[in-house]
């Protein structure tokens, strides 16, 4: 008999999401470049489900059932290209390509058109939740044609992850869809990993906590409204004790943290679309700074404030309504993105959908989608996340201790970056007269760029080298 469906690449995630598919009752088909990969596999976990394991890619193809669904999880870039010309040639129209390595959306897109003309569906697909997530459910992103998903859906959604017994799976929209709401995701979790790396520094150094205690205000965090799996880990990350000091495991991990790309790819997507996602922002730059060692060196004796570290009675509370308040503006700036990003191609993509598969088996996953779906339930339309109800009330509440953070990250010298850009977007986004004003009257002055007028329709010019006078452009 035949495979339903065939996994190439059977690095972590590939033989992670074979074994799930087969664990769930499909008959898969295995195939890697190395054939060894292939062989290990169905040695070890062979009796967990029917594995077909292929030598060659004819013999791959030859092992699935038509229409073919074909996944490739192979590194992503030039290796990807590189697999599907091998085996788009063995493949017949109707056929399926599914793209579940962390692709460019830009990629997907050319990939896409590509096999289309062929007559194949090519379907990126945002896959998330890492070596773990793939195992036992993932939150699964798919772009690419209705047809495909009708075809490819239902099992996708089989191995997903569940939430309330709903998939963390949907069809997210045409060609590239799937892998830009993948790459919004990594974006937002850059963004939630920083907010929470400056609510550890502020606890330590401006509360005086040790990691261990403030392990016990994380996890009491995650029984309230920012329970999530990054407030979990955080905990456990903060509790471990390194085995061969006896140090604090935080203390002895190098500071420098290193990133694989997909947030710079959000920062550097939203720049083309014009979309303000100062939160990502800061925490791509972060990453970036913490890494230039030798900056840091000729810096570190630059003159800080003079004030000591001292408990503060009430900190640990302000901290996390700071978080809470600043995790909303990044989704807030995520969703921005996501909604732009599907005006700007085409692609009709629900937002409350995308905030339901993301309460699972994602690395963002959080009880706080919830409210997210919620808000787009109430209003697909609605311009912000921030003007919600819910969460402008919850966010108003948390203004003042959010304020009480910034101003004391800023006396103390602590760099809060992610706290303050977001402070900053709220206060932006409410102000009713932004100084862009000036930004306009200086552009006029210096480039003749012109400015509109709040009580005129038109775009004008001061004659500035002249008499002053104003013209119409
Ligand atoms: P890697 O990204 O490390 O890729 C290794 C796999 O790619 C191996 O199976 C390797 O085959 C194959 N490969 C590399 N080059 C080629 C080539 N030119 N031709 C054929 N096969 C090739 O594997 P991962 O499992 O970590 O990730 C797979 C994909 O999933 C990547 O795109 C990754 O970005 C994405 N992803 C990873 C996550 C993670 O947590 N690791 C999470 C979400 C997505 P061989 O054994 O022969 O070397």
């Amino acid at each position: 008999s035949k495979a339903r469906i065939g996994v190439t690449g059977l690095a972590v995630m590939g033989r992670n999401l074979a074994r799930n598919l087969a664990r769930h009752g499909h008959p898969v088909a295995v195939h890697n470049r190395t054939a060894a990969r292939t062989k290990a596999l169905v040695e070890e976990f062979g009796d967990e489900g029917t594995f077909i394991p292929a030598e060659t890619p004819e013999q791959f193809v030859a092992s699935l059932e038509r229409p073919r669904r074909l996944v490739i999880m192979v590194k992503a870039g030039a290796p990807t290209d590189a697999v599907i010309e091998e085996f788009a040639p063995l493949l017949e129209p109707g056929d399926m390509i599914v793209d579940g390595g962390n692709a460019h959306f830009a990629d997907t897109r050319r990939r896409e058109a590509a096999l289309r003309e062929r007559g194949l569906h090519f379907v990126g697909t945002g896959i998330s939740g890492g070596e773990e997530g793939a195992l036992h459910g993932p939150s699964i992103m798919p772009g690419g044609s209705a047809e495909s998903y009708e075809a490819l859906g239902p099992l996708l959604e089989d191995i997903a992850a569940k939430v309330d017994g709903t998939p963390c799976c949907v069809h997210v929209g045409p060609d590239g869809a799937g892998h830009f709401v993948k790459m919004v995701h990594n974006g937002i979790e850059y963004a939630d990993m920083q907010l929470i790396a400056e609510s550890y520094d502020l606890l330590r150094h401006a509360a005086g906590l040790s990691p261990a205690e403030i392990a016990e205000v994380f996890r009491t965090w995650n029984t309230g409204r920012l329970e999530s799996y990054l407030i979990e880990i955080t905990a456990e990350v903060l509790a471990h004790t390194d085995a061969a000091t006896g140090r604090p495991f935080v203390d002895v991990v190098l500071d420098q943290a290193e990133q694989k790309g997909t947030g710079r790819w959000t920062v550097q997507t939203a720049l083309d679309l014009g979309v303000p996602v100062s939160g990502i922002a800061e925490a791509v730059f972060a990453r970036s700074v913490s890494g230039h060692a030798g900056l840091r060196r000729a810096a570190r004796n630059l003159p800080g404030p003079k004030n000591d570290v001292r408990y503060l009675s009430g900190f640990a509370d302000d901290v996390e309504q700071a978080l809470y308040a600043s995790k909303v503006v990044a989704y807030a700036q995520g969703f921005h993105q996501i909604q732009a990003g599907s005006e700007e191609y085409g692609w009709n993509i629900d937002l409350g959908q995308m905030a339901t598969i993301w309460r699972g088996g994602c690395i963002i996953r959080a009880r706080f989608l919830d409210r997210i779906r919620a808000a787009y339930e109430a209003d697909p339309r609605t311009p912000t996340l921030l003007t919600d109800d819910h969460f402008a009330e919850a966010v108003g509440a948390a203004q003042d201790a959010w304020r009480r953070v910034v101003t004391t990250a800023a006396q103390l010298g602590i760099p809060a970056p992610g706290f303050s850009s977001a402070l900053a977007y709220y206060d932006s986004l409410r102000a009713e007269r932004l100084p862009a004003a000036l930004t306009q009257g200086q552009r006029d002055f210096f480039g003749a760029h012109t400015y509109r007028r709040v009580d005129r329709d038109g775009s004008f010019h001061t004659l500035w080298g002249g008499d002053r006078s104003e013209v119409e452009a």
